[in-house]
């Protein structure tokens, strides 16, 4: 053994060294990895650490931020909310709460919605209410599949739903789930038997990479619910809102779900999910929903001002144009730097690359000032705020591409480190 030989540099060492942090995060129960800068204040795709460092912000708090950081019609609504009525209490009707749901109702062809707090609980809702038609139409049947690699949540209902995910799942998993590989028609058809009352799906993986549904899968799943009879729930907790050009991705498709979950986007930074149902699927009775903040004011005023805003005229062209340019630009640099695949709709984009670097690109990413997240090793994740600008983009392609020189430079001197 050399015990002359100096230890190789890790990725990290050469990447990246954390800046001065001014507070401790040593109350913080461990949940996911944080950079050691605090974020003080944004506006719209810029954001600034207590330092005042400015960074380019293209994740939007995975997808949360619709209208990009503290954006004017967010800022007014809230405001005017908070001064009439902040909660009456989830027992009691409130005007945001029924107009939000009218409006959804309205904008998606849907027959009833209900507000909640977080994607997750969306969905944990939607398996209740699948399960509850099961109970009255298909004797009792529960069982719901999804997709190997898909994610719906961190709750129990949904950490069983989703076949990727935690490392620690808390074992034992709810009863009543299967998957299947996605985009695979035939194991989907073979999958379901007399227990299923449900397909759960998201039109567009995003925790697995962004990796969209085939047209002729989608299609082939809906009709396959409808002719053996069982529901099909489409995840659009982030694909939703606009997110893929289209106010549901499912319209991209040509497709109707039974049941639609929304989160994130839809509130535009507060926390506020929605599921919506159509037609037979809508069978829940009265007490069978419930939870504190359910359709609570405030939220639902968010929800209102950022369906406004996505409703306007132009808007979605932007989206579309905009995702469009987007995808031209990372396509360039993923050529330039001999990464791989790229896949999306809209805003909502994944870049596959050539190495297991991901973290390393994020780390270095955010060293240029640059703000991106990594759902697979090998996968980084564009979803900027929906009102991004053509400079922002410009900007942000700049930024990436010096930061992945910077890992690839890294990953030399890692060579030469390892090979001395
Ligand atoms: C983020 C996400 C969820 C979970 O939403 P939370 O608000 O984090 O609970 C569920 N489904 C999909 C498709 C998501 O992207």
């Amino acid at each position: 053994m050399n015990l002359f030989r100096r230890p190789a540099p890790s990725l990290d060492d050469l990447i990246f060294e954390a800046p001065g942090d001014t507070s401790s995060s040593d109350s913080l129960m461990p949940s996911v990895a944080r950079p050691a800068q605090v974020f003080v204040r944004g506006q719209g795709s810029w954001l600034w650490d207590s330092e005042d460092r400015a960074y380019l912000d293209f994740s939007q708090g995975n997808a949360a931020n619709s209208l990009g950081h503290s954006p004017q019609v967010l800022i007014k609504a809230l405001t005017d909310q908070t001064q009439a009525l902040i909660n009456p209490g989830n027992g009691l009707h409130n005007r945001a709460q029924l107009n939000l749901a009218e409006r959804l109702c309205h904008r998606t062809g849907s027959d009833q919605a209900y507000l909640l707090n977080s994607g997750a609980e969306a969905v944990e809702a939607a398996i209740k209410l699948a399960r509850k038609w099961g109970q009255l139409h298909r004797g009792g049947a529960y069982r719901i599949i999804s997709a190997s690699a898909g994610c719906h949540g961190r709750s129990f209902a949904a950490m069983s739903a989703s076949a990727g995910g935690p490392e620690n799942r808390f074992e034992p998993q709810l009863p009543g789930f299967s998957h299947v590989p996605f985009n695979d028609l035939p194991a989907l058809h073979a999958a379901v038997d007399a227990q299923t009352v449900a397909i759960l799906l998201e039109p567009i993986q995003g925790e697995a990479g962004v990796i969209p549904a085939t047209e002729h899968y989608l299609k082939g799943v809906e009709r396959l619910c409808h002719e053996l009879g069982i529901l099909l729930i489409l995840d659009e907790v982030q694909t939703g809102m606009g997110r893929c050009g289209t106010l549901l991705a499912e319209q991209q498709y040509g497709v109707r779900a039974d049941i639609i979950t929304l989160g994130k986007g839809l509130g535009g930074g507060v926390p506020l999910a929605a599921l919506m149902a159509r037609g037979k699927a809508c069978c829940f009775d009265v007490g069978e929903l419930d939870g504190t903040h359910h359709g609570n004011a405030l939220m639902a005023s968010a929800g209102l001002a950022v369906l406004d805003a996505v409703l306007e005229h132009g808007f979605m062209d932007h989206v579309g144009e905009s995702g469009v340019y987007l995808g031209e630009g990372l396509a360039r640099l993923a050529y330039r730097y001999d990464h791989g695949q790229l896949r999306g709709h809209g805003l909502m984009w994944g870049l596959t690359l050539s190495e297991d670097s991901a973290e390393a690109v994020v780390k270095a990413a955010l060293h240029e000032g640059l703000i991106l997240n990594a759902p697979q090793p090998n996968c980084l994740r564009f979803t900027p705020a929906l009102t991004v600008s053509k400079s922002n983009i410009d900007e942000m392609l700049l930024r990436l591409a010096r930061a992945f020189s910077r890992v690839r430079t890294a990953q030399l001197q890692c060579r030469k480190g390892i090979a001395v």
